[in-house]
């Protein structure tokens, strides 16, 4: 009898949450509004809709794959963000967030917990929709994949380079 693998031995798919996994866009309008209100914004994710192609995606990569997800979504979303992957039928972790106080764009951050990652496991793919996280990640020599579905928002760009905030 041939013995199943140890969980963790699977390599590791990380993926991105918003613009891969969750549709941002009706609630991109808070961003827009002066001040930007970016409590509002981050507690509407609970309504994002699923997008589906980032569903299925992460579906298939579940059954050889370990999943982690790595998201810029501050550590006080978690519990929203947990109950909205339930809701969606997806798993709820590993789920990476950014720490409450750190205001890096998200690529720095995602470009640090990804080499601590690796430190540990084999990291065959990440998806992620954001163009400058891809290229910083991929710069650091990542497979590093751009999720194409949902174009990412030029309000979402702006706010993250000159407030780090998502
Ligand atoms: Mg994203």
């Amino acid at each position: 009898m041939t013995a199943a693998p140890e969980p963790s031995s699977r390599p590791l798919a990380v993926f991105d949450v918003d613009g891969v996994l969750a549709d941002v866009t009706h609630r991109l309008h808070h961003l827009r509004a002066r001040p930007q209100r970016w409590e509002r914004f981050f507690q509407a994710a609970d309504r994002d809709p699923l997008l589906v192609e980032g569903a299925d995606r992460l579906r298939a990569a579940l059954a050889d794959h370990d999943v982690v997800y790595l998201t810029g979504r501050p550590e006080r979303t978690r519990r929203l963000t947990e109950r909205w992957l339930a809701r969606h039928g997806l798993p709820t972790g590993p789920l990476i967030m950014r720490e409450d106080g750190d205001s890096r764009p998200a690529r720095w951050m995602k470009r640090e917990v990804l080499r601590r990652l690796a430190a540990t496991r084999e990291v065959v793919s990440v998806l992620d929709d954001d163009p400058a996280v891809v290229a910083v990640l991929a710069a650091d020599g990542w497979p590093v994949e751009l999720a194409t579905w949902l174009p990412h928002s030029s309000t979402l760009h702006t706010a993250q380079e000159r407030d780090g905030r998502t």
